[in-house]
């Protein structure tokens, strides 16, 4: 059985890049669920229809289309490689709810990431984010630009600015963030799984202290495994 790990933060907290680097180093599946929903979108599926004027507006999807479209895909990764899950869960009831569903199959998380960064940082990071069209590397104009200005250094795709990366949107959403996922963070502390760190590092330093933050019991078991 793999590691499971919920990477918890604001937006624009790094969760996204430190996801994809720890998911490469435990060989493990890295799912973000705002990826999942924007390829659902481009798709023009019946939950990409559904669910696009949320994310234009930054306001959480419902709970229970959440649960749909998280539940298998998860399953699936915990069962095998394990997963590192960016994105979700975003409520105490979507908390909840995979726990109940995690019980039910016999899987269990390994840790919680929790990056913290202050508001002001989240918008100077989000105005100047530009995100891969293909893969959910992302990039900031001026302390992270791609190699090539414009194409992603991973799958070489063209880079985009996201929709809700507008000031107004990015405000809402940190809003949003402090309403209703910073109980979250709650939830998994008084259940010992929480581990902070802090995401105002450049993005070496904090992946190495996201990697002291998880080892002994993700890391070093990983290297043994
Ligand atoms: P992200 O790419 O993680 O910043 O997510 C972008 C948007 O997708 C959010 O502002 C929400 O509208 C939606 N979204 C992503 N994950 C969730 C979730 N777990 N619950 C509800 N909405 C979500």
């Amino acid at each position: 059985m793999g590691f499971n790990v919920v990477m918890m933060g604001p937006p624009g907290a790094g969760k996204g890049t430190q996801a994809v680097l720890l998911a490469q180093e435990l060989g493990a599946t890295h799912f973000s669920t705002g990826d999942l929903l924007r390829k659902e979108i481009a798709a023009g599926s019946p939950i990409g229809i559904k669910t696009r004027s949320y994310m234009d507006s930054g306001v959480l999807v419902p709970d229970r289309v959440m649960a749909e479209l998280v539940a298998s895909h998860v399953l699936r990764a915990a069962r095998g490689e394990g997963f590192i899950l960016d994105g979700y869960p975003r409520t105490v009831e979507q908390a909840q709810d995979m726990q109940t569903h995690f019980a039910k199959n016999g899987v269990a998380l390994s840790a919680v990431v929790n990056i913290q960064l202050s508001d002001d940082a989240i918008v100077e990071r989000l105005v100047h984010r530009l995100s891969c069209s293909k893969c959910p590397r992302s990039y900031h104009t001026k302390a992270n630009p791609p190699k090539v200005a414009g194409v992603c250094d991973g799958c070489q795709a063209t880079l985009t600015r996201r929709k809700d990366d507008t000031e107004e949107v990015i405000r809402h959403r940190v809003r949003v963030y402090w309403e209703q996922t910073a109980p979250v963070v709650e939830y998994y502390r008084s259940r010992g799984l929480l581990r902070n760190v802090d995401g105002s590092q450049p993005i070496g330093s904090l992946a190495s202290m996201l990697r002291e933050a998880l080892a002994p019991r993700v890391i070093a078991r990983s290297a043994t495994a």
